[in-house]
């Protein structure tokens, strides 16, 4: 057994917001029966979305790719059922708006693509193999950012990785499957981590797990072979599993504004993810499947679901007995980062990983219409990032671009702890995120005004030769 006895990770800010873990930490996974219409949207990551690579009267199996993209920073879909493409059309997604999606009428018969192989062994791989390996079958970041793996695991040769951070902090409140994955399936879990450490390079892995989860913290440990492992409890308190925030808390390495883990020689990783990696590595699967914690006060059954990507919302609420009550809101993810629901006709992604429902007694106050500040200086103790939310809020507020980037608006990672401790109800974060995006939206018509201007310089050019 190999465990770190000294409690690590103490971070900087940060808020303790009620756990609520017990709607749902002793429910074992358990399997979602799929509908008879999946809807597999075709962004379901940061970056590219995919291009439908199907179309409507056409077979598909288990492991099917059904979109894919050639850009890098993108990753395949797979169909999740066997069946038959009935319409490639938008549809609504729990990120918002419509996006393009294949929906498949499922025959009930789960059977797997012809194609598929069981890859490796991966301990004879390269790391570029196991890499492509990664990308082939889909995975993204399982904590609910969804960003690529295998771009995570292709740093530049100039930033080589030395620690993987394998991410079971899982401090999002009400949120549980990370933590019944690590009871339920450790070694997979820990296999992952050792694929993971290989594609990048990487002589050490760290598990941290935060600790109030000492039944998580046991069964990780008891399972872990070493090889470079240590399984390492950290300090509960929100949000500890960020990654920047991990690393500063167990390495005391500082990730440069704008920077990444890389810069600093770390790769984190989340539980969900490396168990899914095991799984194809394993059995050739592509990611088709997520555990998804259903959970909140007016769920009548709380559960961890092993879902079909594609399913909707509804049939996994279904699933759980349905509400006690009307909601008065339904999220994906959970309460401090979660997105609010309008509709539950909406599909499990790949980065669903939790389905709260919580009370109109929960969810009912009052926004002032404009940001009240009365300069408690709350919002700033609060800020893992160091950075002045009050300030933030106010600049995205009266559209004040330049101040707001100045300040490093682009460093703040959505957190919620500023909106949490703010005592008159502002939305800091909500005020940020909009900022962020117009500011991200402004670099974008630039970079395309400065690329429209040098070909037509290229083009003078060649007219003049
Ligand atoms: S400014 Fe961003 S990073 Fe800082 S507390 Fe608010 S949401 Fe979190
Ligand atoms: S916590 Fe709220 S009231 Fe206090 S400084 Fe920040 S924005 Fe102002």
């Amino acid at each position: 057994m190999r465990v770190t006895s000294r409690l690590l990770g103490r971070i900087r800010g940060g808020v303790h917001p009620p756990g609520n873990k017990d709607f749902s930490a002793d429910a074992a996974i358990r399997e979602l029966a799929a509908p008879s219409t999946i809807i597999i949207p075709m962004h379901q990551h940061i970056g590219a979305p995919c291009t439908p690579r199907v179309k409507k009267g056409d077979e598909v199996y288990v492991g099917t790719v059904i979109g894919d993209s050639d850009s890098y920073v993108s990753a395949p879909v797979h169909s999740s059922v066997s069946g038959v493409v009935i319409q490639v059309a938008p549809q609504a997604h729990p990120t918002g708006g419509e996006v393009l999606a294949v929906l498949i009428d499922n025959d009930g018969e789960y059977l797997g693509d012809p194609s598929l192989a069981v890859p490796g062994p991966w301990e004879d791989m390269e790391a570029d193999e196991i890499r492509q390996g990664v990308r082939d079958a889909g995975m993204v970041g399982l904590g609910g950012a969804a960003f690529p793996t295998h771009v995570k695991l292709s740093p530049p040769r100039e930033h080589p990785i030395d620690t993987v951070i394998l991410n079971g902090a899982e401090c999002e409140p009400f949120l549980t499957s990370d933590y019944r994955l690590m009871l339920e399936q450790p070694e997979a879990v820990l296999e992952g981590l050792r694929i993971i450490m290989r594609a990048a390079g990487a002589a050490r892995g760290i598990v941290a797990i935060e600790d109030n989860k000492p039944q998580a913290l046991k069964v990780m440990a008891m399972a872990n072979r070493g090889g470079g492992i240590e399984v390492t409890p950290v300090a509960t308190r929100y949000p500890q599993g960020a990654e920047k925030v991990l690393i500063a808390s167990l390495l005391g390495r500082e990730v440069p504004s704008g920077g990444l883990p890389m810069h600093v020689g770390v790769v984190v990783n989340n539980a969900g993810t490396a168990h899914a990696i095991a799984r194809y590595f394993s059995t050739g699967m592509p990611l088709v499947e997520r555990v998804v914690t259903v959970t909140g006060s007016v769920v009548r059954e709380p559960s961890n679901l092993m879902v079909r990507i594609g399913t909707s919302f509804s049939a996994a609420i279904e699933a759980c007995g349905w509400f006690t009550e009307p909601p008065g809101k339904v999220l994906m993810g959970g309460p401090m980062m979660g997105l609010a629901q309008y509709t539950l006709d909406v599909p499990v992604i790949k980065g669903t990983s939790g389905i709260l429902a919580l009370s109109r007694g929960e969810t009912e106050y009052s926004i002032p219409s404009e940001p009240v500040c009365i300069r408690c200086g709350r919002c700033v103790d609060a800020c893992p990032m160091g950075l002045i939310p009050t300030y933030l809020a106010s600049y995205a507020y009266s559209e004040k671009w330049d101040a707001a980037a100045r300040l490093n608006i682009e460093d703040c990672f959505e957190c919620g702890c500023c909106t949490y401790s703010c005592p008159t109800k502002n939305p800091l974060v909500q005020l940020i995120k909009t900022g962020k995006k117009e500011l991200a939206r402004r670099k974008k018509r630039l970079e395309s005004q400065a690329s429209k201007v040098a070909a037509s310089g290229r083009e003078g050019e060649g007219g003049n030769g």
